[in-house]
């Protein structure tokens, strides 16, 4: 999940995804600007439509596009993902996203705008180090990574908090997806942070 701000993958290329979309386009002048807004908007819908898998973010999972959604346990032992989801480590197109090197955060900016969420690439940009706090998985949550990085005075100015902060809250709203942020709950453990934060 770290390798990738995207919502899955195992798509067709978006320029198959365009052609089959819109067979006026000869292969030859296709480009991605060359399509209009709303082409690219129904590129890019398909394209989540044919992913094989979905990135779970929020439960730091990644599902199959087929799912069985029901596993057979024994009593006392562990549930293990269906059949497709272990499937997806057989798959070439995900073997090829696990073993991609992860992008340093000096090459973050070269990833391609509409691959990644660009909220979260104005703030990864805008703050140093806040990338690596947040897409880092190191099994401890990106707060704790914080707090060990403010106590071993690796961060030169607040800003990363900021960044962090807005970070996780445009996380948070790409996981509601359309609902509205007004009604938004945040975590116990966030807010309790942002008032110590006011204290400081
Ligand atoms: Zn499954």
């Amino acid at each position: 999940l770290s390798r990738s701000s995207t919502m899955g993958g195992g798509a067709p290329c978006r320029k198959k995804l365009a052609l089959a979309l819109f067979p006026r386009i000869s292969p030859d002048n296709y480009s991605w600007s060359s399509l209009s807004r709303a082409q690219q908007k129904m590129v890019l819908r398909r394209e989540e439509l044919t992913f094989k898998w979905q990135n779970k973010r929020n439960l730091g999972a990644i599902f199959s596009s087929d799912c069985e959604e029901k596993v057979f346990v024994r009593d006392g032992a562990e549930a293990q993902p269906c059949s497709s989801c272990q499937g997806l480590r057989k798959l070439h197109t995900f073997q090829v996203v696990l073993n991609r090197r992860m992008p340093d955060e000096a090459n973050y900016k070269f990833v391609p705008k509409s691959f990644r969420c660009p909220e979260l690439g104005r703030i990864y940009l805008k703050y140093e180090g806040v990338w690596k706090l947040i897409e880092e998985d190191d099994g401890r949550t990106p707060w704790l990574r914080f707090a060990k990085g403010a106590a071993d005075g690796v961060y030169k100015s607040q800003e990363v908090v900021l960044g962090m902060v807005e970070a996780m809250v445009a996380k948070a709203e790409r996981v509601l997806k359309g609902k509205s942020l007004k009604n938004m709950h945040y975590s116990g453990a966030l807010d309790t942070f942002c008032s110590m934060l006011a204290s400081i």
